[in-house]
């Protein structure tokens, strides 16, 4: 049975009963949303690219304005409750997408392995990965740079590595 006294927030709360800075800490740091989306006009399906928007730090993969995203990026989406159930494009391994499903955190989430490297070397962040930012390609270009991995989980994210189950 599970011990709610002690059992981490994101297995007893609901994403509307986290308050803020659970909230914040439940973001993975993956940037696998801050990669550049196409939406076909016919089927109106999202395809991942792999540009990153122009205010994300490639190597951190983290927003280089957070504070201020939303008045200098016009599409970057908010992340509520409401949008979260909403949009049908967040990433599988995403945390937010995973607590929504009652799905538990994958060993490599800072709040499970306490390192906020284990994103990266799971090979769940979007380092090493991004072809360009958006403001370095021309727009007709975007086309080319369609991939399918963000909506995947990579090989070894899935399992924890014997180190990490050596450490608890
Ligand atoms: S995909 Fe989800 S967990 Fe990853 S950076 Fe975006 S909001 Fe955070
Ligand atoms: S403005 Fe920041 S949070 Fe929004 S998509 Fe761009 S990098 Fe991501």
């Amino acid at each position: 049975m599970a011990d709610t006294d002690t059992a981490p927030f994101w297995r007893t709360k609901s994403l509307e009963e986290m308050d803020s800075s659970e909230w914040e800490s439940l973001c993975d740091g993956c940037g696998r949303c801050c990669l550049v989306k196409l939406q076909d006009e016919d089927t109106e399906a999202i395809a991942y690219t792999d540009i990153g928007c122009k205010l994300l730090d490639e190597f951190g993969c983290r927003c280089r304005d957070y504070p201020n995203r939303q008045a200098q990026i016009e599409d970057c989406v908010r992340l509520t409750p409401e949008t979260v159930r909403a949009i049908d494009w967040l990433p599988p391994s995403c945390a937010y997408r995973l607590v929504e499903e009652g799905r538990d955190l994958y060993w490599w989430h800072h709040l499970v392995s306490g390192d906020r490297d284990t994103v990266h070397a799971a090979g769940v962040s979007v380092r090493g990965k991004v072809a360009a930012l958006e403001d370095e390609l021309p727009l007709e270009d975007f086309v080319d740079h369609m991939v399918r991995w963000p909506l995947r989980l990579p090989r070894g994210a899935m399992q924890r590595p014997a180190a990490q189950r050596r450490k608890g």
